[in-house]
C-alpha cells in the first residue's frame, strides 16, 4: 500500500533553464505513479509485432498497483488517430496516449528521434492537468531517457525496467542499427543514475554488471502473471472447447513472429521427433502478424519451413490469441516450447507453467531462472533441433512425467511469480522513494 498521506508539503519546482514546467506537488500526488512505455502501449491487444511482453508487463503492473491503492497513469505514444487518447482501465488506472512526432507507427529503432517531443507532451500534460508525478517507472531505454530528463527537470525519482539490453541484443543480430551507440550510452546512464533498476532475473542483473557498469542500484524483482486466469481450465475441458481430441499430442508455441524467437528450431525439432508420424501429433503456433510487417515476413518464412518439412497437415497457425482463448491453448497443450535465441525474461513460460503445462526452452537469459531443468520442464541449447526434439519426446512419451513437471511448475509460479507479490515488492521501493522525496 502507498505510504499514508502526510501533511501537505508543497514544492514549487522551477527549471528556469528549460522554462518548461512549474509543477506543484500536493498531497494528492503522493501515491501517483507514471509508468512510461513510449513504444509498448498497454491498452492494445497483445501478441503482435510491437505488442509483446513489455505491453503485458506494464498493463498488469498498472492494474495491480491500482488495486493495491496506487494512482497509476501509463504513458505511451499515440500511433493512430482512431485511438482514444485516454483509456480508463479501472479506478485509478489509465493509459494516456501522448502525441510525439507523427501520429503513425514508428519502429523502435527510429523512435528516439521523437523522445524529446514525448517528454514535452508529458510536461504539458502535467501542467494542463495540474498533476505531478514524483515516481517515474520507465520501460525500455527510450522511456529510460525520458525518465532521466524528468529526474533532472523536476526531481522525480526513477525506477527503470530494461525489457531488453542493447549490449546483449547486439551480440545476436547481424544488422546493428544506427541508433545502437546512443542506446548503449543511455542504457548505461540510466543504470548509473536511476534510483532503482529492476532486473527481472539474476541473469539480467549479471549482464548489467558484466557489460554495462558497476555503478547503480539494482533490485531483482521478476515479472509476474495472473495465476487464477491461467489455472482456470482442466486439460480435457480445454481440449473439448478447442476441438482437440483427448489423445492428441499437442506441442504449443505462443508469442510474436520474430526471428529471435527461434520458431524455426521448434518446427525442425518436431520434424525429427519420434512422434513425427503419429496421427495424433499437433504443432500449434499461436500469435498474430500483419501481412507486410516484420512479423508477417517471419510468419511467411516459418510457413515455408513447415511446408518444406511436410508438416502442413499437423500444423495449426491459430492467429492472435486473446482473453477468450489464450488460457485454453496453454491448458490444452502437452508442452509449451520457448526456443528463443535470447530472452531477457519471457512471460510465456510462466503463463504456461501457471496453466499446468511443462515448458521446453532454450537455456538462455531469464529462461534459466524461470524454468528448472528436469523439474518444471527442460532446458536445451538454443538452435539445437535434436535437443529440443529429445525434450519434447520425453514429455510426449510419459503422461506421468508431464504431470509431475506440470505440478512443480504451478508450485514454482505460485511461489515466485504472482503479480500481487511482485507489485508488493515494487510498492516497497516506491514508498522508499516517496519518503526520500518528502525529506
Ligand atoms: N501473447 C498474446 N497473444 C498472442 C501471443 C502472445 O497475448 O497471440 C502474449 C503472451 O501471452 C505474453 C506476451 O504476449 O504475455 C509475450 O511476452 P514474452 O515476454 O513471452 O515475449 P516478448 O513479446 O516480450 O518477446
Amino acid at each position: 500500500k502507498p505510504i499514508g498521506r502526510r501533511e501537505s508539503k508543497t514544492f514549487e519546482i522551477n527549471n528556469s533553464e528549460a522554462k518548461i514546467i512549474c509543477a506543484k506537488f500536493s498531497k494528492e500526488d503522493i501515491n501517483r505513479i507514471a509508468l512510461i512505455s513510449v513504444h509498448g502501449d498497454p491498452a492494445v491487444d497483445f501478441g503482435k509485432e510491437e505488442a509483446g511482453g513489455q505491453n503485458v508487463y506494464v498493463r498488469n503492473l498498472g492494474e495491480e498497483l491500482a488495486r493495491l491503492g496506487w494512482n497509476v497513469d501509463m504513458f505511451t505514444r499515440k500511433v493512430d488517430v482512431k485511438q482514444q487518447t485516454i483509456v480508463q482501465h479501472r479506478n485509478n488506472c489509465r493509459t494516456i496516449r501522448l502525441k510525439a512526432g507523427p501520429i503513425a507507427f514508428i519502429g523502435r529503432d527510429n523512435l528516439f528521434d521523437y523522445a524529446q517531443d514525448f517528454l514535452n507532451s508529458f510536461l504539458d500534460f502535467q501542467k494542463e492537468n495540474k498533476v505531478f508525478y514524483p515516481i517515474i517507472h520507465s520501460n525500455y531505454w527510450i522511456s529510460g531517457w525520458v525518465g532521466l530528463q524528468l529526474r533532472k527537470i523536476q526531481g522525480s525519482k526513477q525506477l527503470h525496467t530494461y525489457h531488453s539490453l542493447g549490449c546483449i541484443k547486439y551480440i545476436s543480430v547481424d544488422n546493428i542499427p544506427e541508433v545502437a551507440n546512443t542506446r548503449l550510452k543511455y542504457e548505461k546512464e540510466v543504470l548509473e543514475n536511476a534510483e532503482y533498476i529492476i532486473a527481472t532475473s539474476p541473469e539480467e542483473e549479471r549482464d548489467m554488471r558484466n557489460y554495462m557498469s558497476s555503478k547503480g542500484t539494482i533490485e531483482m524483482v521478476p515479472c509476474g502473471t495472473d495465476i487464477e486466469r491461467f489455472n482456470s481450465e482442466k486439460r480435457e475441458e480445454a481440449r473439448k472447447k478447442l476441438n482437440f481430441k483427448e489423445n492428441d499430442k499437442i506441442v504449443l508455441y505462443v508469442g510474436r513472429f520474430d526471428y529471435r524467437k527461434g520458431i524455426e528450431t521448434l518446427v525442425r525439432a518436431v520434424n525429427i521427433s519420434k512422434f513425427r508420424n503419429d496421427p495424433n501429433l499437433k504443432l500449434v503456433i499461436g500469435g498474430g502478424w500483419t501481412v507486410g510487417g516484420s512479423d508477417g515476413n517471419e510468419r511467411e518464412r516459418i510457413g515455408k519451413i513447415v511446408a518444406e518439412c511436410n508438416l502442413d497437415n499437423i500444423t495449426i497457425f491459430t492467429g492472435q490469441l486473446g482473453p477468450s482463448n489464450l488460457h485454453l491453448y496453454y491448458a490444452a497443450a502437452d508442452c509449451c516450447v520457448v526456443p528463443s535465441h535470447y530472452e531477457p525474461f519471457g512471460l510465456v513460460p510462466i503463463e504456461a507453467m501457471a496453466s499446468g503445462t511443462p515448458v521446453v526452452a532454450s537455456e538462455v537469459g531469464g529462461l534459466k531462472y524461470t524454468i528448472v531443468n528436469e523439474k518444471t520442464g527442460f532446458l536445451c541449447p538454443p538452435k539445437n533441433n535434436e535437443a529440443f526434439a529429445n525434450a519434447i519426446d520425453k514429455i510426449l512419451s510419459s503422461i506421468e512425467l508431464r504431470d509431475n513437471l506440470a505440478k512443480n511448475g504451478v508450485q514454482r509460479v505460485t511461489e515466485l511469480f504472482k503479480w500481487e507479490n511482485v507489485c508488493i515488492r515494487l510498492g516497497k521501493l516506491y514508498n522508499k522513494l516517496i519518503a526520500e522525496f518528502l525529506n
